[in-house]
């Protein structure tokens, strides 16, 4: 979808900082981190709600945030999904947010590989 900014990211048409790409998914760190390696992994389909991906997208998703916490060894962190204004949803085409949790005592969190 053209004026999608997601969209535009996976067209590199908007540069990102990519940690994973297939011809269904894209992974890329999110550019107002909540803390350090917050990642969002996207469906290359565009829709804005988990109900509008379709299948075969959306099974490659999971598979790839285990991929994204293998490689930086990351052992607490949160997957959300948001869907919709009420659910804090700003950005129209569907992605998923990978989360780490920095344990407090070692600082800001764990670093992507090539971070
Ligand atoms: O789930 P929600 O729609 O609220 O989150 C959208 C996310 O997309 C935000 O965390 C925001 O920082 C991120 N974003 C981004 N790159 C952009 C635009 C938004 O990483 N160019």
């Amino acid at each position: 979808m053209a004026a999608c900014i997601f969209c535009k990211i996976i067209k590199g048409d908007i540069p990102s900082f990519k940690l994973f790409e297939s011809d269904k998914v894209l992974a890329f760190l999110d550019i107002e981190p909540l803390s350090r390696g917050h990642a969002l992994v996207i469906p290359k389909h565009h829709g804005a709600k988990l109900t509008d991906i379709p299948d075969d997208q959306l099974s490659e998703i999971l598979p790839v945030v285990k991929k994204l916490a293998s490689a930086t060894g990351a052992e607490n962190y949160n997957l959300l999904q948001n869907n919709g204004r009420l659910a804090h949803q700003v950005v129209d085409h569907v992605h998923f947010h990978m989360i780490p949790k920095p344990n407090p005592e070692e600082g800001m969190g764990i670093s992507w590989p090539a971070q």
